[in-house]
Order: C-alpha cells, then structure tokens, then sequence
C-alpha cells in the first residue's frame, strides 16, 4: 500500500510526473518506489527498503550504482571541462580519445564515431546517414528501413517507427516505409517440429521476398539486436545472422547491429555481434557505453560506412547533423573509464563466470515452476516466460497481468525485475557476485510461487 498521506513521496510522485512506461492502474495502487541511492546492485527507496536491482536500472548500470571510479571520472572532467559541443570543428579532448577507444575496440579495422544523447538518437542518426547517403550518391529512393516485430530502437518518431511493438499505433506509427519481418522467437513463432536452423531459413527467404516485393533499390538499411531486448530478452534462433547476412550484402543492404543493451559485455564478449559470429556494417551503442552514469549514444560505422559518409559529406560541404550534447566531454571521460572498468578491470569476465549459474537459475525455476513455459538466456540476459499451460504453451489471460504481478511479488521481496509481455526479464550488473545472483533467484522462486499459487 502506498504511504497516502499527503505529502509521501507516492503521493507527491503521482501528482507531478508524467510516468513513461508504466501500468497506471498498478503505480495508483501500490504507490511509485521513489528510489533516493544505490549501493552496488542494490537500491535503496526514501523509505530505507533494499532493492536488488535485476534489471540494472535500464539494462545500462552494469556497475552498480557507486562504482567509485566512475564517480571520480565525472568529477575530474567536471572540474577541466564541464561541457563542449562537436560542431564547427571544435571537440574536445575526450570525445577525441572516445572515439579511437570505440573503434579500437569495435569489431571493425577502422571507423568513425558520431555521438548523441540516447539509444533512440543513435538509431534516428543513423537513419540520417543511410537517406543522406541515398540522397548524395544519388538513389533518393532508396529510404526504406527493415526491422523485426518485438524490436526495440526507441521511441523518437523514427526510432519509434523502427521498434516493433503494438502500442506505436497510439501515435499512428510507424511511419511510412518502415518495415517490420517476423520476430526470430523460434519458441513462439517456430512451426511444430521446425528446427532452429530450418527456422532461420525461412525467415531468410521472408527477408528476400520482403526486398524483392519492395524493390531492392528502395531499401536504406535493415537493423536488429543481435539478442532482442525490450522485446523480451529473446536470442536469435542457430544460424539466424548467418542466414539473413548474405540475403543483405546481396542486395547491398546495410545490416546495423542495434547493440544498445548487448554492447560492451552483455551477451558474454563485448558486442553481441561477435556472440553469434556476424560483421554489421554499423554498430548503435548507448545503455552500457557510460555504464548509465551519463546519457549517451554512439553511432560507430564500419569502414566502408565511414568512407561513404566522409566522401558525401564532403561532396556537399558537411553532415547537417548533430546534438547541442554530443561528443559531451564528461560524457566522453565517463565512457572511457566505463570501457577501462568493464573491459580492464573484469567486469566481463564476471559475465562469462556466472553465465552458467545464471541460464543453470532460470532451467531450475522452471523445473520447479509449472506456469513456467520456457527460460532463455545468454550472457547475463534472460527470461522465464509464463504461461497457463506448458504443453500447449497457452498464455495466462491477459487481464490477469501474470508478469505484473510478478513484477509486483518481487517487489515485495526486495527485488527489482521487469515484467515483459507474460515475461519476466532479468539482466542484472555484471559487478554480482554468485552468493547475490542466488539471493535474486531466491526471492524470484518465492514471487513466483505466491503468484501463481494465486492464479491456480
Ligand atoms: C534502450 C534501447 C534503445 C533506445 O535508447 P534510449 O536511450 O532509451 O533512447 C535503442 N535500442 C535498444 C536495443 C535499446 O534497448
């Protein structure tokens, strides 16, 4: 129940905000958690209650919520240079020293960066590039962006479009001539008795028949998450990139990894790209790239990207383009130490350490859990997927709000994970320790078991 004396922090939190996101109906009931500081995964709300935070806040603050070299980072750029753009030729020193950390560190022999605020303005920019590509080298029709239902790009009015989710034609999005292919979720759009691969084959040629029905040439890009995220913590099927790649390069078709939730760690090696063994020809970096401690997005494109997008640019003087924020100095000077903490100074090793224990976590709660239909997981990302019944893999009715609830038990255990369609997704900081991963999966079982003893 929420504090509902007049000024609680509930109270005065559901006067004055708008919330993003959020089941209203539930936050006016229970009250919003006003969380006031964090210490390592946990968080802590104005009431003194501990959180562990399974989600990272947003997938982003993979170390923890006082990592005191991040800390430090922020305050010794603030005192140098606390702001400076990226236009008209200026830059400052860190985005400059980013910049050659990112592509150093990306798959690719050489790049550039282009920097923005957030996920969503990365993918928007990149967007930029492919039509301003079309326009200068002269295929002004060639505009079109491919995407899969269930992914997740943001949710400015271009990204929006991009992101595969029902609640955009409450805006009447998407706009026109984005596309949206199959969700890859073998577990749920497989054919009875159809394998991984077979699977990804026939979602190959969906891709061609998409390409051909719309006339190669019309196609700026096809973006994807390499693990989706937001769509519910779902790995593509065996063989999935491998088979959709060649389709792409065929046609001369920009494949863009959206590696805003994989990038820097999350799948288990630093993008999810190299996970499933595929080159993109751009990669959408934001979430991890400053451990969340400052908003940030990154668009890095591959060499011949880069190329093509220097000789345009040049070609008509400039890329009309850019963020009062980016290339942000404090940004720039957090993001590189985050690289240092995660990729330096083990981060991702843990990661890798407990990727066992944690896919081990979710097979053991649903072997204990009937109403569990499946889990999946790669690195530390993952799911448990309820439903009323196994065999059949029927849902729960919706109005019943399984995962909410869920969401909701948790909560009172003192464990923050996110409720996902009949999902519960859980992508804890990688700065865990395995006796921490065990108290999640503890507190999990015990919602889990009070919610659907409930719903039986
Ligand atoms: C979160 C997310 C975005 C959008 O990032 P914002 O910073 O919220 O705009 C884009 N792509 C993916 C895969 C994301 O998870």
């Amino acid at each position: 129940m929420p504090d509902e004396t007049p000024n609680s922090w509930e109270m005065r939190a559901d006067r004055h905000s708008l919330y993003g996101f959020t089941d209203l109906p539930s936050v006016h009931a229970r009250g919003a958690v006003v969380i006031t500081r964090g210490e390592g995964p946990y968080v802590v709300d104005v009431h003194g209650r501990r959180y562990l935070d399974a989600n990272s806040g947003l997938w982003n603050m993979v170390a923890g919520f006082d990592h005191p070299g991040l800390i430090a980072a922020a305050q010794a750029q603030y005192a140098r240079l606390p702001g400076y753009h990226a236009f008209f030729g200026r830059i400052s020193d860190r985005a400059v020293e980013l910049s050659e950390r990112l592509v150093a560190v990306s798959p690719f022999a050489r790049g550039r960066v282009f920097y923005t605020n957030s996920g969503s303005e990365a993918n928007d920019t990149m967007v930029k590039m492919l039509w301003f590509l079309a326009a200068v080298e002269g295929h002004p029709g060639r505009r079109k962006i491919l995407t899969r239902t269930g992914g997740y790009h943001g949710v400015t009015a271009v990204a929006a479009s991009m992101t595969g989710k029902p609640y955009n034609a409450l805006f009447g999005l998407p706009l026109p001539g984005f596309i949206h292919l199959t969700c890859p979720h073998h577990w749920r759009h497989g054919a009875p008795g159809e394998s991984e691969e077979a699977f990804s084959a026939r979602l190959a040629q969906e891709l061609e028949a998409t390409i051909l029905r719309e006339g190669p040439g019309t196609i700026a890009g096809f973006f994807a998450e390499p693990v989706m995220g937001a769509g519910g913590a779902i790995p593509p099927p065996a063989g999935y990139f491998q088979a959709l790649a060649p389709v792409l390069a065929r046609h001369g078709i920009p494949l863009v990894a959206d590696e805003v939730i994989c990038g820097f760690g999350r799948t288990g090696e630093v993008w999810g790209c190299q996970s499933y063994g595929f080159m993109p020809d751009a990669i959408i970096a934001s979430k991890n790239l400053t451990a969340g401690f400052f908003p940030m997005g990154a668009v890095i494109l591959g060499p011949a990207l880069a190329d093509r997008l220097q000789a345009a640019a040049e070609a008509v003087e400039e890329f009309p383009h850019g963020f009062t924020a980016s290339g942000h100095p404090v940004g720039a000077a957090i993001a590189l130490k985050a690289i240092d903490v995660v990729l330096g100074e083990g981060l991702i090793d843990n990661v890798r350490a407990l990727a066992p224990r944690f896919a081990a976590g979710l097979a053991a709660l649903m072997a204990r859990h009937p109403n569990i239909g499946e889990w999946r997981a790669r690195g530390l990302m993952g799911a448990l997927e309820a439903v009323r019944d196994r065999a059949s893999r029927t849902p729960f009715e919706a109005r019943l709000s399984v995962s909410e609830r869920i969401a909701n038990a948790c909560i009172d255990h003192g464990l923050i994970c996110r409720p996902l369609g009949q999902a519960i997704v859980l992508a804890p900081p990688f700065i865990l320790t395995p006796a921490q991963l065990d108290e999640m999966f503890e507190k999990l079982d015990a919602a889990l078991a009070g919610v659907f003893a409930e719903l039986a």
